[in-house]
């Protein structure tokens, strides 16, 4: 537990409550109720209880077996992207709606940058007939048209952000707006970001992943410790709830994944820890990609799901404290990775996914070494831009 919360909301040097003095209330009523309602029974049996049904949890742990001789290792891949709607976001929008409903709340506002955390908390939302407004960048909803339709579909309102660059960051700050002037709604953050508690809410509700790693790792291999997790990060929720019951098991490494976009030596990358400094963002003190005034820079990665400016405080925290080794992978790598993953074990992974798989080709593998890396997402909402790099499929048809 030394690398969870302290009770001000930090983690360390970072984290905290940077938050206008108009959702104070919401805030604090957040971090005094949340730890309790959410460890309740009631609270338990219902989220235990969707999913399984719902989503269907657990999700196995797969065993790679060329993977495995090609990398001289033992790898297994934990199938987030099993999911009912394709990645682990759906255990956080399922938690926190929950949540909400205790809470009272009858209306969730939501951010999305590639529109996977829009479909996660609509589809709920739809299940548990409650409101629901989801922030998207203008971008963001041009790139990723599909989970538009799916969001409207569910019956959300889509609200286009036409500010900044017109993506997640600003599509955070609109709903972070939207919530200032409208108290009464529940704000569900998708990733391990945002104000104390909503980092290290987000984390429990995900350490999910690593419970059930450790009860199928202790059933398969008679251990329930691996050498190592890997997993990819973005705001870091899927590699808070892969890590989350080893943090404290100094045996287990732990390496997360960032986005390096075209590199970390050009401007066009995702990666806060390589490139990133101290500074407050969307409230909480963490590492920020920032110009010298302190203005966010944009953030760039193939894969919708990483690029965002920042990185969660636990894992700021985590990098300084050395406990979690960070790496980074590129755009072309994780393509690489995709596409190996694809052709050798019949799995189409999320983009977000490959650049922790394309890590495993930078981590000094032995023969006995138990690797487990989580799969986030599925790769059909990628499939464009995998084509467009390996086949071209969709430009020669237009031809003919
Ligand atoms: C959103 C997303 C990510 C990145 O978000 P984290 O909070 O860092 O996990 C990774 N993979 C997939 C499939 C996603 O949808």
């Amino acid at each position: 537990m030394k690398y969870f919360v302290d009770k001000n909301g930090y983690y360390g040097e970072f984290g905290g409550a940077f938050i206008p003095e108009m959702l104070h209330d919401n805030i604090i009523e957040l971090q005094c109720k949340y730890k309790k309602l959410i460890t309740s029974y009631t609270y338990q049996k219902l989220y235990r209880e969707l999913l399984t049904n719902y989503v269907g949890r657990p999700t196995p742990l797969f065993f790679c077996k060329k993977y495995s001789n090609q990398y001289n290792a033992k790898i297994y891949l934990k199938r987030e992207d099993l999911n009912h709607t394709g990645s682990h976001k759906i255990n956080n929008a399922i938690g926190q709606t929950l949540l909400a409903k205790e809470l009272g709340k009858r209306k969730i506002v939501a951010e999305t940058g590639a529109g996977q955390h829009g479909v996660a908390t609509a589809t709920i939302c739809a299940l548990m007939h409650l409101e629901c407004i989801i922030f998207m960048g203008e971008t963001d909803m041009k790139r990723q048209y599909s989970n538009v339709i799916r969001m409207k579909s569910l019956g959300a309102e889509v609200v286009p952000v036409l500010s900044g660059d017109k993506t997640l960051k600003d599509a955070v700050n609109e709903s972070i707006r939207y919530w200032i002037n409208h108290p009464e709604s529940y704000y569900l953050i998708g990733s391990t970001v945002g104000p104390h508690p909503y980092p290290q809410m987000v984390a429990d509700i995900q350490s999910i992943i690593s419970e059930e790693i450790k009860m199928q790792l202790e059933k398969i291999e008679g251990s329930s410790s691996p050498n190592y997790v890997v997993a990819c990060i973005g705001g870091g929720s899927n590699a808070a709830g892969s890590f989350y019951h080893f943090l404290d098991d100094d045996s287990v490494k732990l390496i997360a994944v960032e986005a390096s976009g075209l590199g970390i030596k050009t401007k066009k990358t995702a990666s806060a820890i390589q490139c990133g400094s101290k500074g407050v963002l969307h409230g909480s003190m963490t590492l920020i990609l920032q110009d010298q005034d302190g203005q966010i820079l944009p953030a760039y990665s193939i894969s919708p799901g990483l690029d965002y400016p920042g990185i969660g405080p636990m894992f700021a925290h985590l990098f300084v404290k050395k406990r979690v080794n960070f790496l980074h992978s590129t755009d072309e790598e994780a393509l690489q990775a995709g596409y190996e993953l694809t052709r050798s074990e019949g799995i189409i992974p999320a983009l977000e996914s490959a650049h922790a798989l394309a890590a495993l080709k930078k981590i000094p593998l032995h023969k006995k070494d138990i690797v487990i890396v989580t799969l986030s997402g599925r790769g059909d909402k990628d499939i464009n831009v995998y084509d467009k790099f390996f086949f071209n499929f969709s430009n020669n048809e237009s031809n003919t």
